[in-house]
């Protein structure tokens, strides 16, 4: 099935205690849709850059065949540029820089082939493009979206309005916490649905991820690396999994959704391995699957 990803595309300067780098490719949309990709050709993107955008970073998306009809390159204008340093643990960052440059006026028009897409998955932009996004698009299957603290607190109301039209929202805890004011994750959850999507999903970091719906809970642990360099965009690498896999099932039943959050969640182990999205460069889809099925080993246990 079609999957259609809006986003940032951004060029990342990031320091963790264990390295850095600058203006490596990175951004919402780069993450989600070279996840899903391992699942589902070709993703196709709608976001933007600048005129200063590598062509090599160009030439590595159309490799893992991502269609880049919808992003708009502004000549002249300067990409989106995003910095963070992480502490010691790698569970909170500062954010040092957010320079929006050609992001600032993005309108976000969706080519008339990329409207019949049956799977979307909004990656973390102001939640009006969000709306704006989904009203170009003939009645999809499913919509996942993604928001921050940032759209929280500074539109919270527009935001509620594009919870409306969501089906599932993937959020991290201190979200999910800030949009319901309420600190217990599972009476967030709860409350995050009656606002719209009947599907929530929490990030939990190295703690794995929750995904909730009225009926049901069901935890995921997140995989135990020893090696974990960089967490930018885990969080959009396990969203790209996730709908990645519903897009290849076309399958949106309780049970697979379920084995969508372990395949975002292995999306998401692969991601930290390294910085930028070269740990999501050059997967197979036997290392995929072996890191599911070890998913599966590390919560097994005979319950006589
Ligand atoms: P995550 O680690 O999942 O929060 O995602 C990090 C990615 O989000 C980085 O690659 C950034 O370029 C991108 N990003 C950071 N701030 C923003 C923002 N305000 N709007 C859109 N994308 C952002």
């Amino acid at each position: 099935m079609s999957l259609l990803v809006v986003g940032s595309v951004a060029l990342d300067s990031v320091e963790t205690p264990f390295g850095k780098v600058k203006d490596a490719l990175g951004g919402s949309a780069v993450y989600i849709s070279v996840a899903a990709s391992y699942f589902t050709a070709p993703v196709k993107v709608v976001g933007v850059v600048g005129g200063d955008f590598p062509k090599g970073h160009i030439e590595f998306l159309k490799e893992r065949n991502v269609d880049l009809d919808g992003l708009q390159i502004v000549q002249g204008g300067k990409t989106f540029r995003w910095s963070g340093k992480y502490h010691y643990d790698l569970n909170s960052r500062d954010t040092l820089l957010t320079q929006l440059n050609v992001f600032e006026k993005f309108d976000p028009v969706i080519p008339e082939a990329f409207q019949k897409s049956t799977y979307v998955c909004l990656g973390n932009i102001d939640p009006v493009l969000q709306r704006k996004v989904l009203a170009q698009i003939k009645k999809p299957r499913l919509v996942v979206g993604d928001t921050m603290n940032y759209w929280i607190e500074t539109k919270p109301s527009e935001l509620r309005e594009t919870l409306k039209v969501l089906d599932v929202l993937v959020v991290n805890e201190s979200e999910a916490r800030l949009l319901t004011k309420e600190p217990n994750l599972i009476k967030a959850s709860k409350r995050i649905i009656k606002m719209g999507p009947r599907v929530v999903i929490l990030k939990k970091g190295e703690h794995g991820a929750l995904l909730v719906t009225e009926e049901t809970i069901f935890s995921a642990p997140a995989y135990p690396l020893e090696n974990l360099y960089d967490p930018t965009g885990a969080g959009d690498s396990f969203a790209g999994g996730f709908v990645g896999w519903l897009a290849k099932t076309d399958d949106i039943s309780p049970e697979n959704l379920k084995r969508a959050v372990i395949y975002g969640s292995a999306m998401a182990s692969f991601c930290v391995e390294q910085f930028s999205v070269d740990g999501l460069r050059d997967l197979s889809n036997l290392k995929i699957r072996d890191r599911y099925h070890s998913f599966v080993e590390i919560s097994r246990f005979d319950e006589r």
